[in-house]
């Protein structure tokens, strides 16, 4: 498929969920940090899936287990050229984004960390991206270093260059922090990273779904995302890895399918990635995602970010201009993610009220307990945008957002 024009009414048309009501009232979904929403394609794609070709992969010679194997195969391929990976042995397939950090960290317990040795996060990591770290160093007696981050919610890269010596033997950072927006300088990171040889993980969770990625132009080391995320299903995402690293490290589940051949006196495993494929893996989630990246590679991705945009200075302007209202992260490279406070209103208070009028936020910490200490508040309300959200969907959360200030005064 070429990429069209990026095409809004169509677009919109595409997912049949955004075509509903909650509470009588229009869907406004603006939480699609926490996930995205699913088009009719890839629906369609799971339920083709189970009517006509529903068997196990890898074991069968029937011709079921082909189609079933073949499609999963496939769809490695294709994430591989979505993530711009010139390898599809690279393409891990894991629960999520939170099951491929902890991957990741398994292994360097293994085999990598030792007493002393750092690993360097930063002030503004979901908690998928910190306690795999907290719980490696845990064991091996390495030390966690936090990269800080300013009142705007901007890395401070001259505290990161500083942190990095000898001893940091993983440098694993988000792309996009999902609490604040803050798009993350990462090429910098990687290029300053390798100076002194250190490898990089890159947490792809909020940047997959709304800008292309390239892992061989970054050359990061692990590159890590959830389906869920680029509006395919839950339970299915992705740990890309560089060829050398990933055959370092030891497989983290073992049992069926990842072996080359068991013994009772051992075992030996599969090459990459089988190796870290242990059991009957999500089949149709993977089918699922890889309808959704048929998807968004069918689309105009560079139109979809410039409409996010226009979107999230709207949305800033008009929520700026409410009375009480704080904005926390206002980081001038910034994703369409909105986190809010008004007045002394509980974030949970914001979200049932614009729930009343069918407006979908989240209210809370956002897996970013520390971020949010750093700020000083325990949660925030946050309104994150998708290429199918429009101009009214603004209009929809200021309106509610004003009516509420009104009615706690
Ligand atoms: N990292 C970031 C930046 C995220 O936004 C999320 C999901 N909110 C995760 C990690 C964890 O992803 P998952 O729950 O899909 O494993």
């Amino acid at each position: 498929m070429s990429p069209q024009l990026f095409d809004f009414a169509q677009v919109r048309a595409d997912f049949p969920i955004l075509a509903t009501e909650v509470r009588g009232k229009p869907l406004t979904y603006l939480d699609n940090a926490a996930t995205g929403q699913k088009p009719q394609l890839v629906i369609d794609a799971i339920e083709r899936y189970y009517a006509t070709e529903n068997s196990n992969i890898h074991r069968g010679v029937h011709y079921l287990s082909e189609c079933a194997t073949d499609a999963y195969e496939a769809a490695r391929t294709k994430v591989a050229s979505f993530i711009g990976a010139s390898d599809a042995d690279e393409v891990v397939f894991t629960r999520g984004t939170t099951e491929s950090i902890n991957l990741v960290a398994h292994g360097f317990v293994e085999t990598i960390l030792k007493e002393g040795d750092e690993i360097v996060i930063s002030h503004m990591e979901h908690h998928a991206n910190i306690v795999p770290w907290q719980i490696a160093s845990q064991k091996t007696g390495a030390v966690l270093k936090v990269v800080p981050v300013d009142e705007r919610g901007v890395l401070d890269m001259a505290a990161f260059e500083q942190m990095l010596s000898d001893k940091t033997k993983l440098v694993a950072i988000t792309h996009i922090s999902n609490a604040l927006g803050t798009i993350n300088p990462i090429e910098r990171i990687i290029r300053k990273a390798h100076a002194l040889n250190v490898p990089v993980l890159i947490d792809g969770a909020q940047s997959t779904p709304h800008m292309p990625v390239d892992v061989s132009a970054l050359d990061c080391d692990f590159f890590v995302f959830s389906g869920h995320k680029i509006f395919g299903p839950t339970g299915i995402g992705v740990l890309w890895g560089k060829r050398e690293w990933l055959e370092r490290l030891p497989p983290y589940q073992s049992g069926g399918d990842m072996i080359e051949k068991v013994d009772f006196e051992g075992t030996t495993y599969k090459g990459i990635p089988g190796k870290f494929e242990a059991g009957t893996p999500h089949i149709e989630g993977v089918i699922g995602m890889a309808a959704a990246i048929d998807y968004l590679q069918s689309m105009d991705r560079v139109g979809a970010l410039a409409h996010e945009s226009a979107l999230l200075t709207d949305a800033t302007e008009k929520l700026s201009a409410i009375e009480g209202m704080r904005l926390i992260g206002t980081a001038p490279e910034k994703a369409s993610v909105i986190s809010f406070l008004i007045n002394d209103i509980h974030p949970h208070d914001i979200g049932t009220f614009l729930d009343a009028d069918g407006v979908a936020v989240r209210a809370g910490h956002h897996c970013t307990q520390p971020l949010l200490k750093r700020f000083g508040v325990p949660a925030t309300a946050r309104a994150s945008f998708a290429f199918y959200n429009n101009f009214e969907d603004v209009d929809r959360l200021v309106t509610a957002v004003q009516k509420m200030q009104r009615f706690f005064g």
